[in-house]
């Protein structure tokens, strides 16, 4: 036998564009699959197509949401007076992991990166100055984009956006090692790079 029945090399193909997943990978995934029951192959398929038909973006943060505004923009205890300003969805996860933070978030989707031709008008920005200018709450921006080339060159292009308005740009602290990512940094090292964040 050369190939596997169709609808088995169709799963294994579907899998194996998964980020990280190869070949071999999506050959044992596909495996695993065909022995659930159909229950649990139903509930599966069910998770991905509800996650997605039912998740958007936040309209204030741009934070991952099941409701609009999110859970944390309507969240009546949080500070609105700091607004961390964060890559993806998943650094929100990686920041409240750490629960010391109690402002809110902004989530860019990206950050600039004029080697791949993403601009600042790529990435979800101008919602942050818009939302600025509507809110006079806010005191303090902390920057948490990665500490690489792009978090950098975001962070300063943030900062010489913001400034002139008088509101405080901090940019947390280098615990997270350069060309790290946020997302996986772990509890203390996070939270001595906020402790540590600095002026910009
Ligand atoms: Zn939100």
């Amino acid at each position: 036998m050369k190939q596997y029945p169709r609808p088995l090399n169709k799963l294994i193909n579907e899998l194996s564009k998964l980020p990280g997943i190869g070949g071999k990978t999506a050959q044992r995934l596909a495996f695993h699959i065909l022995n659930l029951t159909d229950n649990e192959a139903a509930n599966l398929a069910d998770a991905i197509v509800s996650a997605k038909r039912s998740l958007h973006y936040c309209s204030v943060c741009g934070n991952l949401t099941d409701q609009d505004p999110c859970l944390i923009c309507s969240d009546a205890n949080r500070d609105p007076s700091v607004i961390c300003v964060v890559e993806t969805p998943q650094d929100v996860m990686a920041m409240e992991r750490i629960r010391e933070y109690n402002g809110l978030y902004h989530v860019l989707h990206g950050a600039i990166s004029p080697v791949e031709g993403i601009g600042p008008n790529d990435i979800n920005l101008k919602s942050l100055i818009t939302r600025l200018q509507n809110d006079d709450r806010v005191k303090e921006i902390i920057i948490a984009t990665n500490p690489n080339i792009e978090g950098e060159a975001t962070a300063m292009y943030i900062s010489r956006l913001i400034k002139p308005s008088g509101i405080r740009v901090t940019r947390i602290a280098h615990g997270i090692p350069v060309g790290g990512d946020l997302e996986y940094a772990d509890e203390v090292t996070l939270l001595k790079a906020i402790e540590g964040r600095r002026e910009l």
